[in-house]
């Protein structure tokens, strides 16, 4: 069974309601689950208690496509300031109750990605995942950067439960004045670090890490703007893909028929992985400007010429961007050929959520299983109880308790499981200590 959670990163085995467990060995939980679910019992029955356990991200994408279920996930960037990390927690927690399947945090190279700011990359992928309860996907850029440095921010994101990477290589270092190495050129290796390509680092990645990261790799569907054509680009992402990627985000495009084109060419190669479109909610006209000219992107003429004409008018401009991504989502759902899609919400919350709903995305109603908010981290994900004199603080719980299991002897956690290995019948209220951490 899947848990309601839709979007969570565990996904349940167990029946929806637990009256009583009869045993002192907790491996056996979830059989004595399954009997004990008709119980008859004089006491009101507890609520959904799921039996929790992590499952890699690729293996729910892979779920959901085999049953046809639908899904989305979103892209946010690291904010400037420590006030602006402190709002986009807070829009965090607002997507959350959507229920995306992930959501992914880019890397900034120029920004100290790694470093302990609330700022970097990586603290605001960490807070995602373990306080806001999202199954989080950090972006890492190689390009640049020697083995070490790379092992560091790795094993950073292992230690604070990331278990998924978007492999990419990065934007090329602009050339010194007096030599090559800049943009086009890759012949510098100074310049360049142990890492040339993405590919490079799916390999390092699966090398030194074996299956623990799922990896997502970048693909383009109209070509990446250095490649030679865009068959040879589809040849470098099939690389990516045999060197050990699981899935490929695609970089935004504007017609449904690109998607579907380039999804095409993709199968006819060979690469078999679930590929996920990539969308934009248009916002304001300067930032669409900005984005083409990085990505180096072809608009289509009827949006430019729709939105030349409101270029000054921001609302409008959005509720167009509202529109066109709607007809866009609609369509690559209409298809049959995407089951997921992914959002670059450019931290703004407003046309993506609306977006969403347009297409029935939005989960927000569905029942939570538990009163707290989740933690989405794998080590975590399991814990179905709390201590009581929290039950008024739903969100700060995850995070507050984070390191308990540090002191096995002086808090609950520790407790409770030498209880649970003596004891013949208990109920379910503590039933949970036993589930997903076995005292062996
Ligand atoms: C979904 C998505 C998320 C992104 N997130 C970020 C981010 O967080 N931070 C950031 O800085 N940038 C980000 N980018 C931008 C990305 O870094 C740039 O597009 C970059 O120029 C290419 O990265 P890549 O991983 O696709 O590179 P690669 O896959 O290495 O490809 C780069 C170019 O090299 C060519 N190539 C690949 N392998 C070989 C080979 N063996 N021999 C010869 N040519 C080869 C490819 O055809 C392509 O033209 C993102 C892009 C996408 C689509």
């Amino acid at each position: 069974m899947e848990s309601q959670q839709n979007g969570h990163a565990y996904e349940s085995d167990a029946p929806k309601i637990l009256c009583r467990v009869s045993s002192g060995d907790s491996s056996s939980s979830a059989s004595n689950a399954t009997e004990m679910n008709d119980c008859h019992d004089s006491r009101p029955h507890s609520p959904v208690l799921p039996i929790a356990q992590y499952r890699p991200l690729i293996s729910r994408i892979n779920r959901r496509i085999e049953k046809g279920k639908r899904w989305f996930s979103c892209e946010f960037f690291p904010p400037r300031t420590a006030s602006g990390a402190v709002n986009l927690l807070s829009k965090f927690d607002r997507f959350a109750k959507g229920r995306p399947l992930f959501c992914d945090v880019t890397w900034h190279p120029a920004g100290n990605p790694m470093s302990d700011a609330p700022t970097s990359s990586i603290m605001v992928a960490s807070a995602m995942l373990n306080y806001s309860g999202i199954d989080t996907m950090l972006h890492v850029t190689c390009v640049g950067l020697p083995e070490e440095r790379m092992t560091a921010a790795l094993e950073r994101a292992k230690g604070l439960g990331l278990k998924n990477i978007l492999a990419l290589r990065g934007d090329l270092p602009e050339a010194p004045e007096d030599g090559a190495g800049g943009s086009g050129d890759v012949s510098n290796g100074d310049l360049l670090g142990d890492f040339k390509y993405a590919v490079d680092l799916v390999r390092f990645i699966r090398k030194r890490y074996g299956s623990f990261f799922n990896i997502c790799v970048a693909g383009y569907p109209t070509g990446h703007p250095e490649a030679s054509s865009y068959a040879d680009d589809l040849l470098r992402l099939k690389e990516k893909v045999d060197a050990g990627a699981d899935f490929i985000i695609t970089q935004l495009f504007f017609e449904a028929d690109t998607f579907l084109k380039f999804q095409s060419d993709c199968r006819q190669l060979g690469i078999r992985c679930p590929i996920i479109p990539g969308v934009l909610p248009i916002q304001a006209y300067q930032s669409l400007r900005h984005i083409v000219k990085l990505s180096k992107l072809a608009v289509p003429d009827e949006i430019i010429r729709t939105i030349e004409p409101i270029k000054e008018n921001d609302e409008a401009i959005r509720n167009y961007g509202i529109f066109q991504c709607t007809q866009l989502c609609r369509k690559l759902l209409e298809s049959g050929e995407v089951h997921g899609i992914h959002f670059y919400t450019l931290n703004r919350e407003v046309a993506t959520i609306e977006i969403l709903r347009n297409i029935g995305l939005w989960h927000e109603d569905l029942p939570r299983p538990l009163p707290w908010k989740h933690s989405a981290n794998h080590e975590r994900c399991g814990e179905l109880v709390r201590p009581v004199f929290w039950s008024n603080r739903p969100t700060s719980y995850v995070h507050r308790t984070l390191h308990w299991e540090e002191f096995p002897n002086g808090r609950w956690g520790g407790q409770m499981r030498l209880l649970l290995a003596s004891s013949r019948t208990i109920t379910c209220s503590i039933l949970p200590f036993a589930l997903p951490r076995r005292t062996g």
